[in-house]
């Protein structure tokens, strides 16, 4: 096999990066595009010894979970990975990566994943409508070659903005906001910024909405401190229905990074509230939310299941982000503690927590391998309620899963039962792994998708110590 050769090739399995899987003379190759199921006449693009790349030149019989994507950039703007990809088969692809994972870096046994009596894996949690479930976008502004302002989304691996003005993703509302700023922009003759000359004014657009409370922000990025004329803007963007909040934000540095550090409010609210079934959180411009405000509630009354909390109980919550997990868990247990290694977000929290009314929940900012062993080995004071004999432990760390530290603490510590709550299957089946050899077993893995139309996989896993 040579680069450029063509050959027949049946899409057996997707990658994790949505890729379509197919095996030719010994090789696996990697092709963009392809569906599971697809056969197509692929042309190599990249041959390596035991695999390799191709791209798909012709579909020879189209894959029945094959659907056509809804969105007219689908294929350019890499966001959505799977869309081609019928939801139905996304869902059994997500559970069939968890329950891989679990076998293959977990260790665990199939008999034992597959079990019939009280089985381990659950069915995935998937939407019933799988498009407009993100509460947050953020759109870069630029120019075409004629000049005029686009908005939309950077193509795959790239700076090169492909115009779209709704995703499909997002809420509605998203494009008669993109169109009042660009109406505004052409009116008062604002540039956007130009990320290779530094020059011009509006970088980005960002917006935000409580699903549950129709409240809308509007955040422009901009490259200095001022927004001329920004009452036009003001009253093109207050004609739409939910706008609470407009803020600005200087960015003038010249670099990827999207925000800058100064916001400033210039109409209505300086921050939007949204719920988490019946919990209040207030969300500005920086601060950490959940995109898919739908699943979350549901991914966190899983939480509140397996936690199985009877109101007494002392809980940790690991990577507690702005709280919301130990908010939720508060109200039915005896006292929680969170650990963020954010500052804001534990502001943010602990700001929530007061509006709520919510008395016993802790924050703490720090990283959860220093915080939790110093609380252990005594290096802090005691807290209300027994912080150092927890009933139960519940994580919700980054990609990269717990550090090794912050397992062996929580080991030591005991608790009758751990909460997982994971973005990457493949980190949590190696620490679900360290900590069945700590003495737990594995009980439930229930994997909810929170991001349809995209390969990535979050799930929820509970384990419990076993008895001696
Ligand atoms: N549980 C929250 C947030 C989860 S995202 C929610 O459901 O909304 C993971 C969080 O872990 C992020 O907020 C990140 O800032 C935080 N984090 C990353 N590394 C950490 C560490 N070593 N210790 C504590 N928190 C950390």
């Amino acid at each position: 096999m040579r680069k450029n050769d063509l050959f027949p090739l049946t899409i057996e399995d997707m990658a994790v990066g949505g890729e379509g899987i197919g095996h030719d003379q010994g090789m696996t190759f990697f092709v963009k595009g392809a569906v599971l199921g697809d056969q197509i006449m692929a042309r190599a693009t990249k041959v390596k010894k035991n695999y390799g790349y191709a791209r798909v030149e012709e579909i020879l019989l189209p894959s029945e979970n094959r659907v056509p994507e809804v969105c007219p950039i689908a294929r350019q703007c890499g966001g959505c990975q799977l869309q081609a990809l019928s939801y139905e088969k996304q869902k059994a692809w997500k559970e069939a990566r968890v329950r891989n994972d679990l076998i293959r870096i977990g260790g665990f046994a199939p008999e034992l994943v597959d079990r019939v009596v009280d089985r381990v894996m659950e069915p995935i949690l998937g939407m019933e409508k799988a498009f407009r479930y993100r509460n947050k976008a953020q759109f870069p502004l630029g120019e075409n070659r004629e000049g005029e302002i686009i908005s939309g989304f950077y193509a795959a691996r790239s700076h090169r903005i492909i115009p779209i003005d709704d995703c499909l993703l997002g809420a509605p509302e998203n494009e008669s906001i993109l169109k009042a700023v660009k109406d505004y922009m052409r009116a008062c003759r604002i540039r956007p910024y130009n990320e290779v000359t530094g020059r011009g004014l509006v970088r980005h657009v960002l917006i935000r909405k409580g699903f549950a409370s129709g409240q809308i922000m509007v955040c422009l990025i901009i490259n200095g401190r001022e927004l001329p004329r920004q009452q036009e803007l003001i009253d093109r963007l207050t004609k739409i229905v939910g706008m609470k909040s407009i803020c600005i934000n200087s960015n003038c540095k010249q670099s990827n990074v999207i925000m800058g550090d100064e916001t400033r409010c210039i109409w209505g609210q300086e921050s939007i509230t949204d719920y988490i079934g019946d919990i209040a959180f207030a969300i500005s411009p920086r601060s950490f939310y959940q995109v898919n405000p739908y699943q979350t509630a549901r991914l966190y009354e899983k939480a509140l299941e397996y936690a199985d909390l009877k109101g007494q109980e002392s809980v940790w919550d690991l990577y507690c982000g702005i709280g919301t997990i130990s908010l939720f868990l508060a109200r039915k247990a005896g006292q929680v503690y969170g650990v963020e290694i954010i500052p804001e977000a534990i502001e943010d929290a602990k700001a929530n927590a007061r509006r709520n009314g919510i008395e016993n929940a802790h924050f703490f900012v720090g990283k959860a391998e220093e915080i939790l062993p110093d609380f252990y080995e005594g290096r802090r004071d005691a807290v209300a309620g027994d912080a150092l004999h927890p009933d139960v432990i519940v994580v919700d760390p980054p990609r990269k899963g717990c550090d090794d530290i912050c397992l062996q603490t929580m080991l030591r510590m005991r608790p009758d039962r751990i909460v997982y709550v994971s973005c990457d299957p493949a980190t949590l089946a190696r620490d679900l792994k360290t900590l069945a050899e700590g003495g737990y077993s594995l009980q439930r893995v229930c994997p909810v998708d929170q991001f349809p139309q995209t390969t990535h996989v979050e799930c929820i896993a509970l384990i419990q110590r076993v008895k001696s």
